[in-house]
């Protein structure tokens, strides 16, 4: 059925469903994430920093109270936090040869971030910074945490362009030990742990991708060398002659396409799954405006978004976007029905949520068409998924890029490139000669935590990370593990979960560690640990909920549903929060650790 005729029975749900189905099953493969390979080999490259030059140093051979393993917003937040309350013996260790994390990596052309920054950039009132735009490109980011490094004073004593290489727990002085690749051996009363959930660069095994003999990198590791320009934004001179491939279409893409369809001579995206795009409406921030903004806005800009973003009812939208606006929908519709008659059931709920996501999509569709010209291009890029299936985008010049005369969109229908070769890659049986092949495939999701994190930790009794989570996460509050003691996770699974502005979990996250490590250190304990039975209570609530992304079988295939394989308990736990939602965690979360009982920690 085409897209126009579905589109005209927007009433029709069941067509819509067929339609979905249709596209889902034409993606769906049975090697699910395993069709996703490493950069070895030929790519091993890919892993290195290609920012700064590696200078060696003497090893550290020393202790100190709170190691925090990874430099970007986890670890920043944390080590803030904790200099806020005192604990000033800190070492922060990060691969990276600066802080910043992810944007640190990642300086691809027009990389920014879809999170309004008023709420994305942490600590905006302790560090005085006013956001220049609504949505602030990658330079900002990677600026402000540097800011927050040089405020908090975490450079001194900071270990960069150092990578963990193993963790172990010494039961005999009850201290851990941190091994790198500068052969350090640090030794650290408690570890604090943000390696980021989207961290390590993968790329798709495609038939012969080793073969390629054109230049090729990694969206994450953008090799400006080659093709000019820089992350500020100065165009990419070296491309003007240049026929450029790049393989996806995730938010990565979205955000670089632009850029490269104005620089390079020829662009082919080759597509196996449109984004949804939605409205970006970016704007400065205006300083007289931001002068009025009382002490304690960033907080409440941060409860209000959250609360908005999923479901809840404040007088006024801050943030007003459209993550705000999908949540809004659903929530008034649910609101509309029962003044209707409706009973309050889940069976409501689903009903609104599938119409304000039929809205919504079509909407979205209706996009593509009056904004690109090429009709067959416009149908291709065109979604046929519920919003939420995947990472939603956003974005004003994206679609345009489609009308650039030397952009052309090689859709796959769903099959992706179908092999490589020294000169080019291949699709349906057609080749297109390539000078530079770019990957913008993503990152390594749902694999071991030591490979994704790039090192074991060995907790009590010689057992590891990987193998304690071998059939999903177990914690209580996303941050502590039973037979861990004195570790600290930062990220926001079993948590608050709240996917739409990933640094709130974080920096609540890092005020809990800072209470809790306060709190050891003035008790004299040497060990806090969960108790086993605090661990079990925590993971038996999370499986009570059905509250994630995951599990939704009619969906597209993308690391939001196990690239489309079955879900399992592991998969459910790895990706579980707050059954309540983000807003209750917080409030929890606040009361757990000011009352300081810190309920379910032993302090020995
Ligand atoms: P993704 O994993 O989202 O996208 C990978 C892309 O590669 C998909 O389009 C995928 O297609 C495609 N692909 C994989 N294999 C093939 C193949 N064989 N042939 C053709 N295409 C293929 O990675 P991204 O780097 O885009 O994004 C990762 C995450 O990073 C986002 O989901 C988001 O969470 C985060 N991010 C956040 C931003 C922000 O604003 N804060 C900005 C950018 C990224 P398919 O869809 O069919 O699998």
């Amino acid at each position: 059925m085409a897209g126009r005729d579905v589109l005209d029975e927007q009433a029709d749900h069941s067509a819509l469903r067929a339609k979905y189905r249709e596209e889902r099953d034409k993606r769906l493969r049975a090697d699910g994430n395993e069709q996703y390979i490493e950069p070895t080999g030929r790519f091993s490259h890919l892993l290195d920093d290609p920012y700064v030059a590696r200078s060696e140093r003497e090893p550290m051979l020393d202790e100190v109270d709170v190691a925090i393993i990874g430099g970007g917003f986890s670890g920043l937040v944390t080590g803030a936090r904790l200099k806020q309350a005192g604990v000033t013996d800190i070492r922060i260790i990060e691969g990276g040869g600066d802080f910043g994390g992810a944007w640190y990596w990642n300086r691809y052309p027009g990389a920014m971030c879809d999170t309004a920054a008023m709420v994305y950039l942490p600590l905006l009132e302790e560090t005085g910074h006013m956001p220049s735009q609504k949505y602030v490109f990658a330079p900002e980011i990677f600026g402000h945490a540097q800011r927050i490094a040089q405020h908090f004073g975490l450079y001194d004593n900071a270990a960069l362009s150092t990578q963990v290489t193993a963790l172990e727990w010494d039961d005999q002085s009850s201290r851990w030990i941190i091994h790198t690749d500068r052969g350090d051996r640090i030794r650290a009363r408690f570890v604090s742990m943000g390696t980021g959930p989207l961290h390590r660069p993968k790329l798709p095994g495609i038939p012969g991708i080793e073969t390629f003999g054109g230049r090729a990198f990694h969206t994450s590791r953008w090799e400006y060398d080659y093709t000019g320009g820089d992350p500020g934004g100065s165009p990419m001179v070296n491309l003007a002659d240049k026929r450029v491939g790049i393989i996806g279409t995730g938010a990565t893409a979205v955000q670089c396409i632009p850029r490269l369809a104005k620089d390079a001579g020829e662009l082919f995206v080759f597509q196996r799954t449109p984004s949804s795009i939605d409205v970006r409406n970016n704007h400065p921030i205006e300083p007289e405006w931001f002068q009025t903004l009382e002490a304690g806005w960033q907080h409440r800009w941060l409860i209000n978004f959250a609360t908005l973003q999923t479901g809840g009812f404040a007088e006024e939208d801050l943030v007003h976007d459209g993550w705000t606006d999908i949540s809004k929908r659903i929530r008034d519709r649910v609101v509309a029905d029962l003044g209707a008659g409706a009973a309050f059931t889940p069976a409501t709920m689903l009903k609104a949520y599938e119409d304000s996501d039929d809205e919504k999509m079509t909407e979205i569709r209706a996009r593509v068409d009056a904004v690109v010209h090429d009709h067959s291009a416009a149908e291709a890029l065109k979604p046929w998924y519920r919003q939420l299936c995947k990472r939603p985008c956003f974005h004003d010049e994206y679609l345009l890029a489609y009308n650039e005369p030397g952009t052309h969109l090689i859709d796959t229908d769903g099959k992706g490139v179908e092999r490589i070769d020294e000169i080019g890659v291949w699709v349906a049986g057609k080749h297109y000669d390539l000078d530079c092949l770019i990957f913008a495939s993503g990152f390594e999701v749902g694999t071991s935590t030591a490979r994704r994190a790039g090192f074991e930790t060995t907790g009590r009794g010689g057992l590891t990370l990987s193998e304690r989570w071998a059939e999903g996460m177990q914690s209580m509050h996303g941050i502590h593990v039973h037979d861990f003691p004195n570790l600290f996770i930062v990220g926001p699974s079993q948590g608050a979960n709240l996917i739409s502005n990933i640094t709130q979990n974080l920096t609540e996250a890092g005020e809990t560690i800072a209470a809790i490590v306060r709190h050891a250190l003035d008790e004299g304990a040497t060990e806090v640990e969960v108790t086993e039975d605090a661990e079990q209570a925590w993971v038996a609530m999370l499986e009570g909920s059905e509250r994630a992304f995951l599990g939704n079988a009619d969906c597209t295939p993308g690391y939001y549903n196990n690239e489309g394989r079955p879900i399992g308990r592991r998969e459910r736990l790895n990706a579980s929060g707050y059954p309540a939602g983000p807003v209750a965690y917080f409030e929890y979360i606040d009361a757990w650790r000011t009352t300081g009982d810190f309920l379910g920690l032993e302090f020995r």
